[in-house]
């Protein structure tokens, strides 16, 4: 069962949005399963404290790598396999290709910053593997880990109803997807281009392909530019 287990000092935020629909019924029928851990637990002194002011000076407070380390030790002992991430405006962007390859292993250990982030040396004290949702900062990690959680938890055997529908979605062949359309035929003056609804199935292919590439390289050249054919 794929497992993620989140550190983090807000667990009231999960499972959150991941409680309900796909994600929701997935996790009642025991596909995955979610634990949360309060960081505050490990944190020192009578006021628990897991922040400290940055050396160097300047403003906010950075997460303590002692504490950090211990809340990990706790929730991920040695021989646990899951690769634990550090979500980070500083990590790797998110690819399908990483959702991919983490909804085929065994879960993640997460661990939800806040304030001005962490102490840089938990992360190679520990093998964090940091990653990014985006160019943008979030008040903390919690928000970003249940994006990473949905994109993968929607991939794990039997959650999408139809298991096709995941394959020609957008980046999975390295391209956007290409514009969709349902009733009414007439929309307000706008039809749906006629192609769709000729039955001519090699011809609809071919349409959806050249709309998808000419999308892709309208609005993300950079996806053409790494696609690996
Ligand atoms: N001072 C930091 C930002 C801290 S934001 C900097 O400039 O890099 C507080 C926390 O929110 C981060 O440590 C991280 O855990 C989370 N966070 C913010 N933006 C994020 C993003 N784009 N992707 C993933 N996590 C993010």
């Amino acid at each position: 069962m794929w497992r993620a287990t989140i550190l983090t000092l807000f667990p009231e935020m999960f499972p959150g949005p991941l409680g309900l629909s796909l994600a929701g019924d997935a996790l009642a029928r025991g596909v995955w399963r979610i634990e949360t851990k309060q960081i505050r637990e490990h944190g020192l002194g009578r006021h628990r404290a897991v922040d400290d002011t940055p050396a160097g000076g300047g403003p906010g407070m950075v997460m303590r790598a002692d504490v950090l380390a211990a809340a990990i030790d706790a929730a991920a002992p040695e021989g646990d396999s899951r690769p634990r991430l550090l979500m980070s405006p500083r990590g790797a962007p998110l690819t399908q290709q990483r959702v991919r390859d983490l909804a085929q292993g065994p879960g993640a250990v997460i661990l939800c910053a806040r304030f001005e982030g962490v102490d840089e040396r938990i992360v190679a004290a520990r093998g964090l593997e940091e990653v990014s949702i985006g160019d943008y900062i979030l008040s903390g990690g919690e928000i970003a880990a249940l994006a990473l959680m949905d994109a993968c938890v929607r991939l794990l055997p039997g959650v999408m109803g139809e298991e096709l529908s995941g394959e020609e979605e957008s980046f999975e062949g390295g391209l956007l997807e290409y514009p969709q359309y349902t009733r009414p035929r007439d929309f307000e003056g706008r039809e749906i281009p006629q192609v769709l609804l000729s039955g001519d199935h090699a011809k609809i292919a071919k349409w959806r392909r050249e709309e998808a590439l000419e999308l892709t390289r309208a609005r993300r050249p950079d996806l053409i530019a790494r696609k690996p054919d």
